[in-house]
């Protein structure tokens, strides 16, 4: 198994090993309905999970929730409800979302509010070390201090200071790009009296004091969307390296792409977000599912309503190659397995593995499962009962391995598979006047009409 390292800079092995495996994906932060950029990035991690569990690795998957934030106070004192109250409300929309997804894999989600001792720990730790100093508005991390800023993005601590993306503005900063790891409080905010002082958290400093109190000073594996590589997962780097001293804090740094909107940023000035309950209320759950995995996972994605339409047709065409292979497992009479069939299951089972471990490239695995369907397109009807079951099975079982279980497959109703019935006996009988009337009538109830070596094939009408 080889996972492309975003420290490194390069694909690097994953060793099978007794010791299970740590894995941490950055949370949202809870101050707005979850949109489908969250599905992509949280969708990607639970694939990851599923395929490396599946594979024998055992895992610890770890998520934080950003309960406490400046976006959070300010959307609550925006809409006049309590901090702590907005942030309940969207962790609940969040996991109940997330569930609705196929999103199970996560062992822990661990909201920072939950951790402030941890937090003010290892702030304190920094302080002692001489990475951390006091100015008029909390404590700050020193980039000057750190030799290593920057070798996760390619940037120096010069370059911080012209980022603007979520580091603190602050007039007391030695650097620009000094970030906060603990914010004294403020009239009308949440915060909590500690030995630093009574105040909150900065972003940056849960991820690394939850990951420090549940995993230790290193871990496996972090996940994250590309946007939180800098300045958030630098300073997670900074925090943790200069309170420990073990390196590397992350064996491996990995990062999902980006999703656009028609060719433009999800934000909230251009109002194109979509939320996943929005999503929803259209598609079935699949069909994201399913457009996520054509793309691999750090490529970026265009979503347009082309791509869900391609995604839901690339389904319908699974489902469809299932239907068949069922309908001949269940009529066709002969169960010998033939050769051509057999090197046509261990080719795509082999294509879909090999992809699989080359840093989980889904596109090609996908393309290893549409191969095989259209390897046995013009013989479908042919096959024996044993490789047809073996067909359907194996298309089910990877889908069941994406997290898409249930192919929601179109149903056929009672009275018409009756009639299909009905129609092989006149056929038999010769009664093929009667067999025709009949199909008109079928096709009546909405359905196109296949004659087959195996009998009357039915599909919905589209
Ligand atoms: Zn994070």
């Amino acid at each position: 198994m080889y996972i492309y390292n975003t420290l490194s800079r390069k694909k690097e092995e994953l060793k099978k090993t007794r010791k299970t495996l740590k894995l941490f994906v950055c949370g949202p932060t809870v101050y707005d309905s979850p949109h489908i950029g969250h599905a992509r990035v949280y969708i990607t991690f639970d694939v990851i999970a599923r395929y490396l569990r599946s594979k024998g690795y055992k895992l610890y998957y770890l998520q934080n929730i950003t309960d406490i934030d400046d976006k959070i106070i300010k959307r609550a004192s925006e809409l006049g409800v309590q901090p702590q109250k907005l942030a309940q409300k969207y962790t609940r929309e969040y996991l109940s979302a997330m569930q609705k997804l196929g999103v199970i894999e996560v062992d822990k989600y661990a909201p920072a509010t939950k951790y402030i001792s941890a937090i003010v720990k290892q702030v304190k730790t920094l302080i002692k070390k001489g990475y951390a100093y006091k100015a008029k508005d909390g404590y700050y991390f020193d980039i000057a201090k750190f030799k290593d800023y920057g070798k996760l993005s390619g940037r120096t601590a010069e370059q911080a200071e012209d980022s603007v993306s979520r580091i603190d503005e602050s007039v007391n900063k030695h650097n620009k790009g000094d970030f906060a790891l603990w914010k004294f409080s403020k009239e009308g905010e949440p915060s909590w009296k500690t030995e630093l002082g009574e105040g909150r958290p900065g972003w940056h400093i849960e991820d690394t004091a939850i990951t420090n109190k549940v995993f230790g000073p290193q871990y496996d594996l972090h996940g994250g969307g590309l946007d939180l590589k800098f300045p958030h997962h630098e300073a997670e780097i900074a925090q943790a390296e200069a309170a420990s001293d073990k390196k590397p804090f992350v064996k491996v740094w990995m990062h999902s792409g980006l999703l656009n909107i028609n060719s433009k940023k999800m934000s909230k000035s251009l109002g194109n977000f979509i939320s996943i309950t929005e999503f929803l209320s259209k598609y079935p759950p699949e069909v994201l599912r399913w457009l996520f995995l054509g793309a691999h996972y750090r490529q970026p994605i265009d979503f347009t309503d082309a791509l869900i339409a391609q995604s839901s047709a690339g389904l319908e065409t699974l489902r469809e190659f299932v239907r068949k292979a069922r309908f001949v497992a269940e009529k066709n009479k002969a169960s010998a397995s033939s050769a051509e069939f057999r090197v046509l299951l261990e080719k795509a089972e082999s294509d879909f593995i090999s992809a699989m471990e080359d840093d989980f490239n889904t596109p090609g695995a996908v393309s290893a499962l549409f191969s095989f369907v259209a390897g046995l397109q013009n013989v479908i009807w042919q096959i024996s009962k044993k490789d047809a079951k073996r067909a359907a099975k194996f298309i089910e079982n990877k889908l069941e391995l994406y997290g898409i279980e249930g192919l929601g497959f179109r149903k056929i109703s009672s009275k018409a598979a009756k009639m299909a019935l009905q129609r092989d006996k006149l056929r038999d009988n010769k009664q093929f006047i009667q067999a025709d009337a009949l199909r008109k009538q079928i096709e009546g109830l909405g359905y196109m009409v296949e004659d087959t070596p195996l009998g009357t094939w039915l599909n919905k009408k589209t």
